[in-house]
């Protein structure tokens, strides 16, 4: 068996001028399907869903996949909404990912370059999770034509990040070993450039996200108030020890809370109360020390006030380290795309928001970056000062057990503050259905680089073992009871998806869904 697979993996390969011929053909199929990058990138707009919530969205794409003869595994890892879709046969096998929730509160028509919610208070694609998918799903029907026709052999599996917002799943993926015989995987990421990061992560942070629960005894509050045991106390004393001690840890640290519960009504002392914390830090260890230090702080504050206190892991991440021989392929590719090429109206939006944010007035992305070279990690643990600070993403917990890499693409237009309304304003315009069509043609470029040279997979591998792991090894932040919580946001997706459901895209009546809003790209008050 093994000995046919590596024989077949040879067999797909040809020779450069081949490639190039076949690389153009990917580019024209893809640009001939630029109508269902569309549909598809604005219908998950419209569905809007939160983490752990994306029903609508997984239906909806698991149909498409299905549709194009792939294998569908719905429920993985024990998340409803988590699926893979499988095609093909043998080696190599190819992972496509990207996720898919959006965030609270960020409800926004779409090319108005101002504060406009669709529905106030709703969800919406503040950050744009409804394109990478789309981006995807294009990469591999194209791909797959060309596998059929060529008679090359490999495995394409695709598969959503589900709640990457809280940082959710990806671990409980690696747990329940999606990637094992997994040979690269390429992450798609909504950007505002064509980009590949080679190495560790730039600013990105590892971190878990703890749910702490106090529980005391309630009281009339003037009647009786010694009879109480207020939970409330308990979580503001720790919050409070928080405070101080952010003074006394790495610079670079990042320690931050919500109350989600604090008591009912003020003559009740408040016998539940709950704080949810993020702790990130540069590294596994320097994240669990953090945690190690909320944990005593919860107990401590227990102790204080004679309530008790539990608590459960939300979410947690591995600062992402990306495949520098991979990102190296890539980037050949990003070249030969290129950017898209942007109308005067998306100019023009672009400008005007960022004008409305107050940021330089530079309009959409015309130049590439150059490929970052992988930065040294500092190995000086002792100057206070760490990590920089930054954001998470769980895709590092997939960098860390398979070569990854994550491929950015312009969709978003520059200067959003991120998790933001401002951040969906172009998510279903012109300008994110170019940046999903540059973007696919990349993949599927890279795709081919990887199904028709071997020796890529084995660089990718040497550079995993003998650079990347060689002194790191992954250790999960998963305890073995800890599960994945996918009943958060259940209340807040309940209250808003009857009327969310009204203004789902419906592409049999209208071309686009802006005709569909009744916006006229390019022209607003
Ligand atoms: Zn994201």
């Amino acid at each position: 068996m093994f000995v046919i697979a590596l024989t077949a993996s040879a067999q797909n390969r040809m020779t450069p001028e081949r490639a190039a011929g076949i690389k153009a053909d990917l580019a024209g199929q893809i640009d001939a399907m630029k109508k269902q990058a569309q549909v598809m990138n604005d219908t998950v707009f419209s569905f809007g869903e939160l983490g752990f919530q994306e029903f609508e969205t997984s239906k909806y794409l698991t149909g498409l996949l299905e549709k194009e003869g792939f294998q569908i595994e719905r429920g993985v890892a024990g998340i409803p909404t988590a699926f893979v879709a499988t095609w093909g046969q043998g080696k190599p096998v190819i992972a496509l990912g990207s996720d898919i929730d959006d965030i609270p509160q960020a409800s926004q028509k779409p090319g108005i370059p101002y504060h406009a919610p669709m529905i106030e208070g709703a969800p919406g694609h503040g950050e744009g999770h409804n394109s990478g998918m789309p981006l995807n799903i294009l990469a591999a029907m194209a791909v797959k034509k060309v596998m059929e026709r060529e008679h090359l052999t490999g495995t394409l599996k695709l598969w959503p990040g589900i709640a990457e917002e809280l940082l959710g799943t990806k671990a409980y993926y690696v747990r329940a070993g999606l990637f094992k015989d997994v040979d690269i995987v390429l992450f798609a990421h909504v950007g505002d450039n064509l980009r590949v990061t080679a190495g560790p992560g730039d600013r990105t942070t590892g971190l878990v996200s703890v749910e702490y629960t106090f529980k005391g005894e309630t009281a009339h509050a003037a009647g009786a108030p010694w009879r109480g045991r207020s939970a409330l106390d308990a979580v503001e004393l720790m919050d409070t020890g928080w405070n101080f001690r952010r003074e006394h840890i790495r610079v670079g640290s990042r320690v931050h809370y919500v109350i989600t519960n604090g008591g009912d009504q003020p003559n009740v002392v408040p016998s539940n109360a709950t704080v949810w914390y993020y702790y990130r830090e540069a590294d596994y260890q320097h994240v669990m020390n953090l945690w190690k230090i909320g944990d005593d702080m919860a107990q401590a504050a227990a102790l204080m006030t004679g309530t008790t206190v539990t608590s459960r892991l939300l979410g947690s991440a591995w600062p992402g380290h990306f495949s520098v021989p991979i990102a190296e392929d890539m980037y050949q590719n990003i070249t030969k795309v290129g950017l898209p090429q942007w109308s005067a109206q998306d100019q023009a939006l672009a400008k005007a928001l960022q004008h409305d944010l107050k940021v330089p007035e530079r309009g959409l992305a015309i130049k590439i970056p150059e490929l970052k070279k992988p930065q040294p990690l500092s190995e000086d643990d002792d100057n206070g000062i760490g990590g920089v600070g930054g954001g998470s993403d769980d895709i590092g917990d997939i960098s860390w057990v398979v070569p990854t890499v994550t491929l950015n693409y312009p969709s978003n237009i520059p200067g959003g503050p991120g998790h933001n309304w401002a951040n969906a304003i172009s998510m279903a315009t012109p300008i994110a259905h170019k940046g999903v069509v540059a973007g696919a043609k990349v993949q599927a470029m890279t795709i081919l680089d990887i199904l028709t040279r071997p020796e890529l997979v084995d660089k990718a591998w040497d550079y995993f073992r003998n650079v990347q792991t060689k002194d790191t090894k992954y250790q999960t932040f998963l305890r073995p009871d800890d599960k994945p919580a996918i009943w958060l946001n259940e209340k807040i997706m309940e209250k808003y998806r009857p009327q969310m459901k009204a203004l789902y895209y419906d592409p049999s009546k209208y071309d686009t869904y802006l005709d569909q809003l009744g916006i006229k790209y390019g022209e607003w008050k």
